[in-house]
């Protein structure tokens, strides 16, 4: 569809010139958020940037919810978590990459026109940039997690470094509404064994989950629907973003929402907070 106006300097300049154009114009949306985000110096950006390569590499792997995260739920009972047991009709829906102002609000507005309470992972890096959009998730009755201070890939980084990333978003979070929370989700979903050793003896469930609306990806709200809608299950845990990297498009999202959750109701699922789906509570040592 973008053959023409790209395509047509000449035809000597040949079909070479137009593959290697269209090449990258498909590449070019990831490659332009990376750009944007390192010209802004802004180390958290950048490494958002990264999620959409990292993402597409991960669901050709072992991703969602392959057989290592199966494994390691079975190895880390309770500690790590990708659903809950089948026998429930609840379900929850997780936002990651919180807090945003262009999307946390639109977010939060259209749960409250649904009635219904989720989950909101927080970077802490951004907490501390927008403090009252954090103390508004929580005064709206949502349920709070830890998702790192700026977003890199723990599986890359020793056990002392995410150590650093979760104390860290805790101390802004905390700083903000006043506790630790309990439920840590790792960028990505990424993390190592030992890892998860030291979150469990610290007081940490690390949740993931088992339903990926692939939403990061820009869908389309129809997209996002369906890619939650046939993989949902009893006690499902569903991905979804109320934040992004540098020009990351989720009013896919935010327009998804709606359908999803009447779809949920008139299916019998009831959607809930992750420490209501998991009967924990929201905060560490709580
Ligand atoms: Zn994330």
């Amino acid at each position: 569809m973008m053959k023409r106006p790209f395509c047509h300097w000449g035809r000597r300049v040949a079909a070479w010139g137009c593959a290697f154009f269209l090449l990258f114009a498909a590449a070019a949306p990831g490659l332009a958020l990376a750009e944007k985000g390192t010209e802004a110096s802004e180390a958290a950006e950048a490494a958002w940037t990264a999620q959409a390569s990292l993402g597409a590499k991960a669901a050709g792997g072992k991703r969602p919810g392959g057989a290592d995260w199966s494994e390691m739920q079975r190895r880390y009972r309770g500690a790590f978590v990708l659903s809950a047991p089948r026998r429930t009709r609840k379900v929850a829906l997780t936002f990651d990459d919180v807090p945003d102002p262009r999307y946390t609000p639109l977010v939060l507005a259209t749960l409250k026109r649904e009635k219904i309470h989720a989950t909101f992972f927080v970077v802490g890096s951004r907490a501390l940039k927008h403090p009252e959009l954090v103390k508004r998730i929580q005064k709206e009755g949502h349920a709070i997690g830890n998702h790192s201070f700026n977003h890199p890939d723990f599986s890359k980084l020793p056990l002392d470094e995410v150590k650093r990333q979760i104390e860290r978003s805790e101390a802004a979070i905390k700083g903000t509404v006043g506790f630790a929370p309990r439920l840590v989700r790792p960028p990505y979903g990424e993390i190592t064994p030992s890892q998860l050793d030291w979150a469990r003896a610290n007081g940490y469930t690390v949740v993931n989950w088992d339903v990926d609306s692939s939403d990061w990806r820009q869908l389309s709200a129809q997209r996002v629907f369906m890619n939650v809608t046939r993989s949902v299950r009893p006690g499902s845990i569903i991905l979804l973003h109320a934040g992004g990297g540098t020009g990351q498009n989720l009013f896919g999202t935010v327009d998804a929402i709606p359908k999803i959750v009447r779809w949920l109701r008139s299916h019998g699922y009831e959607p809930v907070t992750l420490p209501e789906l998991l009967g924990i509570p929201e905060q560490k040592n709580g």
